[in-house]
């Protein structure tokens, strides 16, 4: 072979293209492959040491994270997108070797504004799913300062525990799902005519928390009292996403939109303003205006909205995400060798229920299980080996009365 004809077996460059071209047994490899070559084995060398963090998280980029996501949720693109830019960024930071540049990354603690049932602890039970991390579920209505009755709000750090089997390390880096927090708002806006036991100090004792220090939790909970035994839980790498239905804040939203509260499509601008989705207009200082402290609010940084559910949005439910509910039938129906099928009306007839009688995503379920019951009683026992769900045979199952009773427990 000619010297010129000779090439990288590598990325393909001719050897006149290369500065060099080095010669193994039966291959040849350039100076730019052996240089990325080299980049590749510092950056191995470097990952396996950055303790196992790396392996454990097992982080994706932004957009791998959103293709995760979109597998189990419908809809909430934008969300979906705040979340996984935040998410990454948190864990880069985490996974950031120390540097002695100054420039510290901050927490991108997340809000979440929605309606109940639009997906928001299932957005944070995905995404501790798809890190591999613990999660704590908390209310944080039952948060009070310390010396009140309720729970103290190192409680959710004992919950953490639980969920990381006491395994310090892991609680450290998990995630911690606040909901409701819009109920801890401050009620009046002169806070200092009494002491706001379930508002504005709980807020004060979630700071210090969100912001990241080191905090004594009673390993089993309750309270603290002198002869316990304490954890010393460091906050600085656990994420906190913060989620609350807010209700009310449209009004908030559109008072600053300089709207009137009812009716015309006003401009704002040159944009005109979707009524039917008013939270995607929300700014963190609407959150001020509803009784967030500044200081929280400066310290869930990132700030994003669900979209209400639409009648395609619970469709899409029903029978989309990776476990959706009608899969899952389908499941438990193949373990009995029942062929289980539902009709396109059907699947409508359900969706409109849940629209007519205000049960959201969560009401799928409940109308489903209702609608399925007798075939699941039935069915493994007898000769019949196909259920097809059609829209009488559903409307037949559901009865008014059952309508109401799913209504009265939503
Ligand atoms: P929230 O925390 O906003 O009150 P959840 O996350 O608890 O709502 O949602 C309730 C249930 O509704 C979930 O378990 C899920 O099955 C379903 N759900 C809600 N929104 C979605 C969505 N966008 N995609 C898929 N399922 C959803």
């Amino acid at each position: 072979m000619a010297k010129e004809e000779l090439e990288c077996s590598f990325c393909g460059r001719k050897k006149p293209e290369t500065n060099l071209l080095i010669a193994g047994l039966d291959a040849h490899i350039c100076d730019r492959c052996i240089e990325q070559a080299h980049g590749i084995v510092v950056e191995e060398s470097k990952q396996s040491d950055t303790n196992d963090l790396s392996a454990e998280l097992k982080l994706r980029k932004p957009q791998q994270i959103k293709t995760f996501l979109d597998e189990y949720i419908i809809g909430q693109d934008v969300t979906k997108k705040v979340m996984s830019v935040a998410v990454y960024n948190h864990y880069k930071r985490l996974l950031q070797p120390p540097s002695n540049d100054d420039i510290e990354i901050q927490k991108s603690n997340i809000v979440m504004v929605g309606q109940t049932g639009t997906g928001k602890t299932l957005m944070a039970k995905t995404i501790a799913k798809m890190l591999n991390v613990p999660l704590a579920i908390v209310d944080a209505t039952v948060l009070t300062e310390a010396g009140y009755v309720g729970e103290d709000v190192e409680s959710i750090l004992t919950r953490l525990l639980q969920a990381a089997d006491y395994n310090l390390e892991k609680a450290e880096k998990g995630i911690v799902f606040i909901d409701e927090i819009d109920k801890i708002a401050r009620k009046s806006d002169n806070p200092s005519i009494t002491r706001d036991v379930s508002g504005e100090g709980v807020q004060q004792a979630l700071l210090k928390l969100l912001e990241g220090t080191v905090v004594n939790v009673p390993p089993k909970g309750g309270r603290k009292h002198p002869d316990q035994k304490f954890i010393e839980v460091n906050t600085e790498n656990i994420l906190f996403i913060a989620g609350g239905a807010f209700d009310g804040i449209e009004r908030v939203i559109t008072k600053r939109l300089n709207m009137k509260a009812v009716g015309y499509a006003a401009s704002m601008s040159d944009e005109v303003i979707d009524q039917t989705n008013l939270l995607q207009y929300i700014i963190p200082k609407d959150l001020k205006d509803f009784g967030l402290i500044p200081e929280i609010i400066g310290r869930l940084p990132v700030l994003t909205h669900m979209d209400p559910l639409d009648e395609k949005t619970l469709r899409a439910i029903l029978t989309e995400p990776k476990n959706a509910i009608i899969k899952q039938y389908k499941k438990l129906f193949e373990m009995d060798e029942i062929e289980f099928t539902i009709t396109d009306g059907a699947l409508g007839f359900i969706v409109g229920k849940a629209i007519e009688y205000k049960l959201g995503a969560r009401g799928l379920r409940s109308l489903c299980e209702e609608i399925l019951t007798d075939a699941m009683f039935e069915l493994p026992s007898s000769e019949d080996n196909t259920l097809n769900v059609t829209k009488s045979y559903a409307e037949e199952k559901l009865t008014k009365t059952t309508l109401k009773k799913l209504k009265a427990v939503s």
